[in-house]
């Protein structure tokens, strides 16, 4: 039987270029919409407004005209356009379009003239009821067909009565005309403008990544054996030289870090295969001897010895590997520093006696650490070991502990061989090594002492300085959070020490 199987593929979301087109063609469109609405508004009550003031002007001029003599309404000769008699209607009206459209009413607002079109206009009582009232009235009204018409209603008064009320009026059909074709140019011209504007913000989108493009292509030029090469920078100081400064500075943190890698593993392969060598130099030897029973035991001996070595190398760089990849997990348990040093100090009491060397313990209170109370075993131990083995027999090394603020400090110093200028700031490095005949040659040197202790404090959130002068002594400083007083209470109290006696 046949399955078919379905991959899942997610839609895929369009590239910057277009998404920033599209939101500029969004933003164009937005401000294109209101810039059209303003536009009409503006025309539309332009031409309303002007349209009233001519109404008001063709009224106020045919009002000169009419007068009131006895009660009886006279209107000159030369106010033409104000229409025939108004008492009968024909039936056959005039288009609003065409013609004047105006009205004389007398006091009690009946028809006294009327031009023709004004008969087919629905009026409201309201005006004539406002200017026998006093003032003039302003509005939109409709013809039976629904035809709009601008209407102004004035009054026309002697001293101290209203005795007629004039109409006039104008057709909006032209109005509503010109309207309704800027309204079509609108919506022709309005998506050909977004048009433009969306083709022209994609190619400014798309000038504007050229830079960042050149940065990238650059960029998948550099490969991992490559790593000297660098993204080259733009002229402006912009994002984009940032992106390329920022960009190289990571390349060369990772060509540091590979550097340090390959001499990493090259340094632990020599410092491998030197016991490797000497066990195998032995097992021949020891061969070659044939049933020589002596020289079997010695030779077994001896390769005992580099085991040990090998072993002590392979723990330090294991220890090591596992804190670069940050799989070191530390014990949060409560240490009570003044013990675990004055119980180190008493471990290496026998190898002191064997150098010749004095020690001398000073501590002026309990000092209690939050940490992994067996690796700052090692941190003590290493140091002391150090400081034991770079003193000539004789001299002293004296330890210290106190507490310094919010930080205890412990110090290790001797009056031993000391570290030149030179190779002070190296020597936290993997494998580096002053010069491997220096100090005594039968313990297991390999220059990762120092490497662990320092990682071991940085993980504690501590710091280390050491201070050295040649042929004076050297003086290591250890400084170790405090923690607060509740925390300490929170947490377990280390119980290694005491029972594996160091
Ligand atoms: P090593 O196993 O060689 O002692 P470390 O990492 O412990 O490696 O130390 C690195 C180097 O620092 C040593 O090679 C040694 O020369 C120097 N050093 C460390 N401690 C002391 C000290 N107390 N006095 C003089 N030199 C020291």
């Amino acid at each position: 039987m046949k399955t078919r199987t379905h991959r899942w593929t997610h839609p895929r979301t369009p590239g910057i270029r277009i998404q920033l087109a599209l939101w500029y063609l969004l933003v164009f469109a937005v401000l294109v919409l209101c810039a059209g609405l303003l536009l009409y508004t503006q025309v539309q009550r332009s031409l309303e407004s002007s349209m009233d003031s001519a109404l008001v002007l063709r009224a106020q001029t045919l009002s000169n005209g009419i007068s009131v003599e006895g009660g009886t309404i006279n209107i000159s000769a030369e106010t033409s356009g104000i229409g025939g008699y108004s008492g009968e209607q024909t039936g056959s009206h005039e288009d609003v379009n065409f013609g004047t459209l105006t009205s004389l009413l007398d006091a009690h607002g009946r028809p006294v003239r009327m031009t023709s079109a004004f008969h087919s206009l629905i009026i409201p009582a309201v005006s004539v009821t406002q200017p026998l009232h006093g003032s003039p009235w302003r509005g939109t009204v409709t013809t039976a067909t629904g035809q709009r018409v601008r209407l102004y209603s004035m009054p026309l008064t002697t001293q101290d009565h209203t005795f007629a009320i004039l109409q006039v009026g104008e057709s909006l059909t032209q109005q509503q005309d010109a309207l309704h074709s800027l309204l079509l140019e609108m919506c022709v011209i309005g998506p050909l403008i977004l048009l433009l504007g969306a083709a022209g913000s994609y190619w400014l989108a798309a000038r504007a990544f050229v830079p960042i493009d050149r940065v990238t292509r650059a960029a998948r030029q550099i490969e991992v054996n490559d790593l000297h090469q660098r993204v080259p920078l733009p002229k402006a100081h912009d994002e984009v030289y940032r992106l390329a400064v920022t960009f190289n500075t990571m390349i060369e943190r990772l060509e540091a870090a590979f550097q340090h890698q390959r001499r990493f593993v090259a340094d632990a392969s020599h410092e491998l295969r030197t016991p490797v060598t000497a066990i195998h130099n032995l097992a021949e030897m020891a061969l070659l001897e044939g049933g020589n029973l002596d020289a079997c035991t010695t030779a077994l001996h001896d390769i005992t010895g580099e085991t040990e070595r090998l072993g002590h190398l392979i723990s330090g760089l294991l220890a090591l590997a596992r804190a670069d990849e940050g799989k070191t997990i530390l014990e949060q348990e409560v240490v009570h520093l003044e013990q675990l040093v004055g119980a180190v100090v008493a471990y290496a009491q026998p190898l002191a006696t064997e150098c010749a060397v004095t020690m001398q313990l000073s501590v002026s209170q309990p000092v209690v650490v939050i940490g992994d109370e067996s690796r700052l075993i090692q941190v003590v131990m290493n140091l002391l070991e150090n400081a034991l083995h770079y003193t000539n027999r004789g001299g002293k090394v004296t330890i210290t502990l106190t507490t310094n603020e919010h930080v205890a400090h412990l110090i290790i110093s001797d009056t031993g061989i000391g570290i030149a200028d030179d190779h002070l700031p190296h020597i936290f490095e993997r494998f580096y090594r002053v010069d491997p005949a220096r100090g005594r040659t039968e313990d297991n040197r390999n220059g990762l002492g120092l490497s662990i202790v320092e990682w071991i404090v940085r993980a504690h959130d501590g710091q280390m300085k050491v201070e050295s002068a040649v042929g004076q002594g050297s003086t290591f400083h250890v400084f170790l959070p405090l923690p607060d007083d509740d925390l300490a209470y929170k947490l377990p109290a280390a119980t290694r020490m005491r029972s594996s006696g160091v």
